[in-house]
């Protein structure tokens, strides 16, 4: 089975929505007027389109999204459900799941990636887009994305700690490896080691939060995130350029 959300994860996300179960609480503090996340007010609905996988056939499944506006200064902010990430069509489970199997195995190539039992997942004849198939493209593209949530994984990796001191999760990060023929640059290779300290980071944070990273920390900017000021609400201030790159270039989590 390939990992993906499911039609069910979608309907009920609707019915939460339609129930008025959403709340703005775990939205980060306003980074531009500092008003704390539960004051948001309902701003608007949007209709968006996830691409799920069912039977090995990627289809449309859509549900809406609420967005709510900061009452300080206006800013919005998208609140966005436990299989969603910021600004991708598929699923948090399909683009973590597929860019998982490639980072966490030293002999996959991106062909093989995005196999799954003998065949990739499919787009039906009907809704045929730009690809018959999940691309191998498209996994590299997935680990790009990944490979930028560094901020987000510093501050996972900090709320970890602060819950389980002890914990051995950043030697486990520092063993990191990528081997050589997987990288021609040593960007790339950062993305690499990046997105796979990311998937080990986000099954600790699951198993000690019950909530993905995406949903707690990377709702309120797309890679290069402000989730470390919005953590750290008061004391901290928003990345400037110049830090972006740094924590990028650096790579090193722990
Ligand atoms: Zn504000």
């Amino acid at each position: 089975m390939p990992p993906t959300a499911t039609l069910a994860d979608i309907k009920a996300h609707q019915l939460k929505i339609e129930k008025g179960k959403i709340r703005p609480d775990n939205l980060p503090t306003c980074p531009r007027c500092s008003v704390e996340s539960e004051f948001f007010k309902i701003h608007a609905y949007r209709e968006r389109r996830f691409l799920i996988i069912i039977e090995m056939l990627i289809k449309a499944a859509y549900c809406s999204l609420l967005r709510f506006k900061c009452p300080g200064c206006g800013k919005t902010f998208t609140h966005y459900p436990d299989f969603a990430i910021p600004h991708k069509h598929y699923t948090r489970p399909t683009i973590t799941g597929f860019s998982a199997s490639y980072v966490e195995s030293d002999d996959m190539t991106y062909q093989q990636a995005v196999m799954v039992d003998n065949s990739a997942p499919g787009y039906p004849e009907s809704d045929s887009t730009d690809a018959p198939t999940l691309a191998p493209t498209t996994i590299h593209r997935w680990i790009t994305t990944l490979g930028g949530f560094t901020q987000t994984c510093r501050t996972a990796l900090i709320l970890l700690l602060q819950e389980n001191p002890v914990s051995s999760i950043c030697r486990n990060l520092a063993r990191m490896i990528i081997p050589q023929r997987k990288y021609k640059t040593k960007q790339r290779k950062k993305q690499l080691i990046n997105c796979r300290q990311l998937v080990i980071i986000e099954a600790v944070f699951q198993a000690t939060f019950k909530t993905s990273i995406f949903t707690k920390l990377a709702i309120a900017a797309p890679f290069a995130d402000i989730s470390f000021a919005s953590i750290n609400q008061k004391g901290g201030e928003r990345l400037d350029k110049e830090q972006e790159k740094w924590a990028i270039s650096s790579g090193a989590i722990c």
